[in-house]
């Protein structure tokens, strides 16, 4: 036991299960990356300071005349110390016990999978999974937190050695901040490096030059504070003094991640509502991208006072872009419902989305590259503007990029697609499933391949619902290769694919027999236009939900929708011209068994099991017996 413990009035908590597994992979595999323990501290800090701006808004005693923001840092080399001092809005008990002692719940788990998985690289997760502060304990073998929350009268001493306990005990009023947090570590025999005055100055530049609050160093207990960070809010200064590095900064900053932005916007707006905004297109895609819980992710600002830190200021398909906002129209005094409400907040955030698209489309036209990157992170987000948002379809729709039976890579767009249509091609074909490559193999793609017709191979989710709502693109509806009768007989097919479809010999009484044994699960047999090599395929009537989305919406138990498919048949196919020998001789069993089963095996390309497995097998068996002459 040590000796505070001892000591009255001290409780002893036991970390949540998971952190003590944190810090032991924190302290051993993310070690050689040490000093990103300022950074998070200092994050922390500078984050205490801009919520207690906030609360302060609404509650002007929380601060005193003349109070100025700036984190402290002092170094103690008798001690083996460094502290890291902010007067923010500091932690009540409450606050302690549940922000350091149990870890943003949001995350652990999943940290310490990806840090597993990704060896070495878990320094950039740290600060995205909101567990900052136990990088502490990289560094430091004790860790003792002194805070009192803005307003309070008790102040409280949290620590911990980062074994698996921490200890609180009410700390004497005049040991403690005015309001704030001191964060001391007794660092470990390791990282005495850290009690080095220029080293410290070199990883405050380098990692927190861009946080917002002034920070202050203090080489020795009776020395007096330097500058060593100037702080300030960027996005007031001309772009022209800015560095990419200090965006960059920036960015790592406000997004709690550690790549390279894919695309810095910064510009000032002036007109019906006055505005300035820093927005960032992150480089990689961020780990909860689809978590429907995910917050807003915007910093709202007005006149560099903070107003709130989460805002949902973007539309849903716009949600992994970062940025702040600032703008003197906004109201202080307000709460954030208000907010939402405003209307010169609703001018602004109009102002925002066009100004982000148009900036995007930019991208698209002139750096391919730059702009496929992003396009492959978010586009899959970016697609769902296309149903959501009708007013920016076409611009999000000229931005788009496709894998296509053309090019395997994801780079086609329409404009593409459209200059390389075929003579007496109408419609911009698309195919939607589940993977592009099993997409890619299915039968009914066959007949656009002879014809040279390329066919969109469409695998998101959200595919199969901007497809219907979307009305076309140049004047040219889209339409799906498993929907309707292929309307594409008109396009020549292609010289390598004639010789085939000369052979196609007249099948009809094995149309006029199959529709009667399929009665009751198709519309309609046909002959196809779509096939080249397969017998037979699958298509949906030509209204109605094309084929993928009625799976989708029957997997969502919305089978109400459920419409009965057309079995279409290659004439020329050798298994078709046999099957129409066997229906004009007398072994209707045979036929029978040999129909069911083409339209089972139609099924089972498309993704969709034999409705009654037995009599599958049954038939099955049956004409093998006979293939096989058992
Ligand atoms: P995150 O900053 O992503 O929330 P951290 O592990 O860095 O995750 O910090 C956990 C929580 O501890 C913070 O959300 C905050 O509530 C609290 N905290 C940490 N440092 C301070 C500080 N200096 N002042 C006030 N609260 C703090
Ligand atoms: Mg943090």
């Amino acid at each position: 036991m040590t000796q505070e413990s001892t000591m009255l009035d001290c409780e002893r908590h036991v970390f949540q299960a998971d952190v003590a597994r944190l810090l032991d992979l924190m302290v051993h595999s993310i070690y050689s990356e040490r000093d990103i323990f300022l950074r998070e501290l200092i994050s922390n800090a500078a984050d205490a300071c801009e919520k207690l701006r906030y609360e302060a808004n609404n509650n002007p005693s929380l601060l005193r005349e003349g109070d100025a923001f700036a984190i402290r840092i002092t170094l103690d080399a008798d001690a083996g110390s460094l502290a890291i001092e902010d007067n923010g809005v500091g932690m009540s008990h409450n606050d302690l016990t549940s922000a350091l002692g149990t870890i943003a719940n949001s995350g652990t788990r999943a940290f310490i999978e990806r840090v597993k998985a990704t060896e070495g690289g878990g320094a950039e997760l740290i600060g995205q999974f909101g567990i900052g502060f136990y990088s502490a304990f990289m560094v430091a073998d004790l860790v003792i937190v002194e805070t009192r929350r803005a307003g309070d009268s008790e102040a409280w001493r949290w620590r911990s050695d980062g074994k698996g306990e921490f200890e609180i005990q009410p700390l004497g009023p005049e040991n403690a901040p005015r309001h704030g947090t001191r964060v001391i570590l007794h660092l470990n025999d390791h990282s005495k490096s850290y009690l080095d005055a220029s080293k410290i100055e070199a990883i405050v530049n380098e990692h927190s030059s861009a946080v917002q609050t002034p920070v202050d160093l203090v080489e020795n207990p009776a020395a007096e504070p330097r500058r060593i960070s100037e702080g300030g809010a960027l996005w007031t200064k001309p772009k022209a003094d800015i560095t990419e590095d200090q965006y960059k900064e920036f960015y790592q900053e406000l997004a709690g991640q550690f790549d390279t932005p894919a695309l810095t916007i910064h510009w000032r707006a002036e007109g019906r509502a006055e505005y300035t905004v820093l927005a960032f297109v992150p480089g990689s895609r961020p780990f909860d991208l689809f978590d429907p819980a995910r917050k807003g992710r915007a910093k709202l600002y007005s006149r560099r006072v903070l107003i709130s830190r989460d805002i949902d200021l973007l539309p849903g398909y716009l949600r992994f872009i970062r940025l702040v906002v600032d703008s003197p129209d906004l109201p202080l005094n307000v709460s954030r419902e208000i907010v939402q409400q405003s209307q010169v907040l609703a001018a602004i955030k109009k102002g925002i989305v066009s100004r982000l698209l148009q900036e995007l489309g930019k991208l698209s036209e002139t750096e391919q590259d730059k702009f496929l990157a992003v396009w492959k992170n978010f586009g899959a987000a970016l697609k769902e503007g296309l149903y959501e948002d009708p007013e920016r379809r076409d611009v999000l729709l000229k931005m788009a990029r496709f894998v296509s039976t053309a090019e395997s890579e994801g780079k086609r767009s329409l404009a593409d697609y459209v200059a390389a249509m075929r003579p007496n091609q109408t419609a911009i074909y698309y195919l939607v499933g589940e993977g592009a490559d099993r997409i890619a193999a299915s039968p009914q793609l066959e007949g656009f391949r002879a014809r040279g017709v390329e066919v969109l191979l469409l695998s998101d989710p959200v595919d199969a619902f901007w497809v219907q709502s979307a009305v076309g693109y140049d004047g040219k509806p889209f339409k799906s290769v498993t929907q309707g009768a292929a309307d594409i007989k008109t396009v020549d097919l292609l010289d390598s694919a004639k010789n085939v479809a000369e052979t196609a010999g007249s099948v009809l009484e094995f149309m006029t027999l199959a529709k009667k044994v399929l009665e009751t699960v198709v519309e309609d047999v046909r002959i196809s236009d779509r096939l080249s090599e397969s017998a037979a395929c699958l298509v949906a009537p030509e209204f109605g939900p094309d084929l993928r989305l009625q799976q989708i919406l029957a997997a969502h138990g919305q089978s109400g929708l459920q419409i009965k498919p057309v079995l279409e048949v290659n004439p020329a196919h050798p298994l078709v011209l046999a099957l129409d020998r066997l229906a004009k001789s007398h072994d209707s069993n045979l036929f029978e068994d040999a129909v069911w089963l083409l339209f089972d095996e139609a099924g089972l390309l498309d993704g969709v099991q034999p409705k009654d497995a037995s009599a599958f097998a049954a038939r099955l068996s049956r004409v093998l017996s006979k293939a096989v002459g058992a």
